[in-house]
């Protein structure tokens, strides 16, 4: 997959993006990673990309010109149209889920950075496939939003996690939470490893894991269960610790 990045802080994004894996990823070529400076596709001498908004209000606006540059000159560096994604509080909500339907979908993706007050209309009408939100709360840039978006995305990608199976079991992907987990020391200020980890049987450790996800969900995300994939067994085991957890209130 090729990202590109439309931002006024391209460092901001190349400094989160060149470091541990997602850095290292980049350097074996598994995933690329291209931040374009917006001022670059200005038209004036002062590199303005930002006007006032018509009918007067607060703040400045991203003009629609140098967006539209920019993008087409991705467009024409991969020849190729990416798909087109701008970073808005307004937009669908970041998931593991649209995560994975943008890999299986997309080969490229171009990511537009806003700030101030946002970006004129005209460019989310006209060129924008989709808009992102990574929650519900607005900051100040859509660097930080863009960044975390790339990171999901590149996890997901051949080659940048060890095997598929690191993302497969973690939170979120197969509609539970991760199980709990521990390292070295067996004992640490009076709290043992659960002994099933300790023993070596492969079948019991991972049944060990699958009720302590289904538990973890239930206890910490109730919501997440009408998603997850669970057997018959499972769905039993689910309304015995919802009986429990409406006991012990
Ligand atoms: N005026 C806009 C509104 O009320 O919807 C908010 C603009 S915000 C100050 C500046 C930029 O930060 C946005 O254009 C967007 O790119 C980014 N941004 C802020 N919060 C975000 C969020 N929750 N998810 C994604 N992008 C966000």
């Amino acid at each position: 997959m090729r990202i590109d990045i439309i931002t006024l802080f391209p460092e901001m994004c190349e400094a989160v993006l060149s470091e541990s894996i997602i850095g290292r990823a980049r350097q074996s070529k598994a995933v690329e990673i291209v931040c374009h400076q917006l001022r670059d596709f200005a038209f004036d001498k002062h590199r303005r990309v930002d006007d006032a908004p018509y009918g007067g209000g607060m703040g400045m606006l991203m003009m629609a010109e140098p967006i539209a540059l920019c993008f087409e000159n991705i467009c024409e560096q991969l020849g190729t149209r990416p798909h087109f994604i701008y970073m808005s509080p307004k937009g669908r909500t970041l998931t593991q889920q649209v995560v994975r339907e943008i890999t299986d979908s997309y080969e490229n993706v171009c990511i537009l950075c806003g700030h101030y007050e946002g970006v004129d209309q005209r460019v989310l009408d006209s060129l924008v496939d989709e808009e992102i939100s990574i929650g519900d709360y607005v900051l100040t840039g859509g660097e930080l939003p863009a960044v975390v978006f790339a990171d999901a995305l590149c996890r997901m990608l051949p080659g940048v996690l060890s095997s598929d199976e690191c993302f497969e079991l973690e939170s979120h992907y197969g509609g539970l939470l991760e199980y709990p987990q521990y390292t070295r020391p067996e004992v640490w200020r009076d709290q043992t490893v659960p002994g099933v980890l300790m023993s070596g049987h492969h079948a019991n450790i991972e049944k060990w894991r699958r009720e302590q996800a289904i538990t973890a969900t239930v206890r910490l995300r109730p919501d997440m269960l009408s998603q997850a994939q669970l057997t018959d067994k499972e769905k039993a085991f689910v309304s015995q610790l919802q009986e429990q957890e409406k006991d012990s209130l």
